[in-house]
C-alpha cells in the first residue's frame, strides 16, 4: 500500500510530520510519501519558493526512515493537479492500495478539484480532522469543525467513496474507500508560522529548530504579510 500526504508545506510543520508518522505506524508497510506541490491550485499564492519548500521537507524528514519526499510535482514546473499526479503513480503501482491523505480543510474544496469525480477511481482517502479553522473557497468563508465534517464527507462521498471505519480495510482495496481517522490534534498551521516568522517571534515548537534555523538564515517569510 502507498500513502502519500501532498500538500504545499510552505513551510512543513510538526503537524503534517507527526500525522505522517502516525499514519505510517498504524499499517504494515509503515512508509508515508509527502508529495509537496508545485503551485498550489486552490490556494492564492505560495511564498517559499519550490527548492524552499523542498529543503524544508528534508530537514524536518531527514531522521524518519518511514517518511519519504516524492518530488514529482515540484519538478513539473507547472500547477500540480492532485489527479494527474495520482494517475502516474497508479501507472507505477499497478492495483496496489494507494491512499491519499487530506485534512479535513481540505475535504471542503475536494469536490473543485481537477476531475475530482474521477479520483475514487485512481484512490482511497484518509481524512484527518484538524482542529476547527476557517478557510475561504471560492470566495466563501467555511468552517471545517468536528460539526461539519459530517457534511463534508458526505459531499465526498457522493463522488463515488464509500466509506470505512477499519483502518486495516484499505490495505485490500486498491481504491474508492474513504475512511476518517481521528489522530493527534495539532492546532498548527504554516499560515500560522508565516505569520509568527514574518513578525520574528519563535517557530521552533511550530517547525522544529532544523526548519526554524533554515527559515531564519534565508530570510523567508521576513518581508511579505503571511
Ligand atoms: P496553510 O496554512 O498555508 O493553508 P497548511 O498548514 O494547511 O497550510 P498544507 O501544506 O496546505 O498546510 O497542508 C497539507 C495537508 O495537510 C492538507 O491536507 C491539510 O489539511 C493537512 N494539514 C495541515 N496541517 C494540519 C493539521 N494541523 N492537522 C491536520 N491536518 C493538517
Amino acid at each position: 500500500m502507498r500513502i502519500y500526504f501532498g500538500g504545499t508545506f510552505d513551510p512543513v510543520h510538526i503537524g503534517h510530520v507527526q500525522l505522517a508518522l502516525e499514519l505510517a505506524a498504524l499499517f504494515a508497510q509503515g512508509k508515508v510519501y509527502l508529495m509537496p506541490c508545485y503551485k498550489a491550485v486552490h490556494k492564492e499564492r505560495v511564498m517559499a519558493s519550490a527548492a524552499q519548500r523542498l529543503a524544508m521537507l528534508q530537514l524536518a524528514t531527514e531522521e524518519y526512515s518511514n517518511l519519504i519526499v516524492d518530488t514529482r510535482e515540484l519538478e513539473q514546473d507547472s500547477p500540480s493537479y492532485t489527479y494527474n499526479s495520482l494517475c502516474a503513480i497508479r501507472q507505477e503501482i499497478g492495483t496496489e492500495p494507494l491512499v491519499f491523505v487530506i485534512g479535513t480543510d481540505s475535504l471542503i474544496s475536494f469536490p473543485l478539484w481537477y476531475h475530482s469525480e474521477r479520483l475514487a477511481e485512481l484512490t482511497n482517502l484518509i481524512v484527518i480532522e484538524r482542529p476547527q479553522a476557517s478557510f475561504t473557497i471560492g470566495g466563501t468563508e467555511a468552517v471545517s469543525s468536528h460539526e461539519n465534517a459530517r457534511h463534508y464527507i458526505e459531499r465526498v462521498l457522493a463522488l463515488g467513496f464509500e466509506e470505512i471505519t477499519q483502518p486495516g480495510l484499505l490495505e485490500k482495496y486498491s481504491a474508492g474507500k474513504l475512511i476518517s481517522l481521528k489522530l493527534s490534534q495539532f492546532d498548527v498551521s504554516s499560515t500560522r508560522v508565516r505569520r509568527l516568522a514574518h513578525d520574528k517571534k519563535p517557530i521552533n515548537h511550530l517547525v522544529g529548530d532544523k526548519v526554524a534555523d533554515y527559515i531564519k538564515v534565508t530570510n523567508l517569510y521576513q518581508n511579505q504579510e503571511a
